[in-house]
């Protein structure tokens, strides 16, 4: 038996050429024997999805809500009346739930503040057309704030890797926090009394939170944890 690289004449069951150093391949051995292909022959089919006709029949659902509700109003009362919050309402639905799930990859951080988005502009219409004035002290910042806490949230658990124990401890912190914001909001909107309920939340959550930060000092605590919670 010779090298294929150098040509030396190799010793029986040398695993390699003493010259060159290539490996020998013995023909006759295991090694030699092609290995049956591991991969499939075809390319294999994208698994069929089943919920483009869901989707297609909750959109014409939507659809025909609204449109009836509209020709309704229009028909009997000769005006958009009511029917302008029911066709919102299927709009808001549509775009928040529904549209995502057209695409094969939903990015919950741009789905997410369109949904909040679209939340203010409902609840704009409402107020423009009930004549109210409690949009821009409350609605808009209330609705502004859940957005801001949710988008924190998914941006957290989509990419905050590296101490994700803390950054849960201050974000419950301020998940319970802006509970008194919120009832300052209304307190300012519609003079309701402030302290009636905002502490009991803002105690519960900034508690946990606050635990939760202060075993982050405590290698021991926070290894524990970030196990146990899977972190
Ligand atoms: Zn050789």
């Amino acid at each position: 038996m010779y090298c294929v690289k150098c040509g030396v004449r190799l010793t029986d069951g040398a695993a390699a050429c003493p010259l060159c150093r290539t490996p020998v391949r013995d023909p006759d051995g295991a090694e030699a024997a092609p290995a049956a292909p591991t991969y499939p022959e075809r390319y294999p089919a994208p698994p069929k999805t089943r919920r483009y006709p869901i989707l297609a029949f909750l959109t014409a659902l939507l659809l025909a809500v609204s449109l009836s509700a509209m020709i309704y109003c229009l028909t009997n009362l000769h005006a958009v009346s009511w029917s302008g919050y029911v066709m919102l309402a299927c709009a808001l639905v549509y775009f928040a739930l529904l549209f995502p799930f057209w695409f094969e990859k939903r990015e919950p951080l741009i789905f997410v503040p369109i949904g909040f988005g679209l939340t203010c502009g409902y609840l704009l219409y409402i107020c423009l057309y009930t004549g109210g004035s409690w949009f821009l002290s409350f609605a808009f910042p209330v609705t502004m704030l859940a957005g801001l806490l949710t988008t924190a949230s998914v941006l957290l658990f989509r990419f905050g890797k590296r101490r994700r124990l803390l950054k849960i401890g201050v974000l419950l912190t301020v998940i319970g926090l802006s509970n008194m914001l919120i009832e300052f909001f209304l307190c300012i909107t519609f003079d309701t009394r402030m302290f009636a309920w905002s502490l009991y939340p803002v105690c519960s959550f900034s508690l946990v939170g606050l635990v939760l930060i202060l075993c982050c000092t405590i290698p021991g605590w926070r290894a524990y944890l970030e196990k146990k919670l899977f972190l």
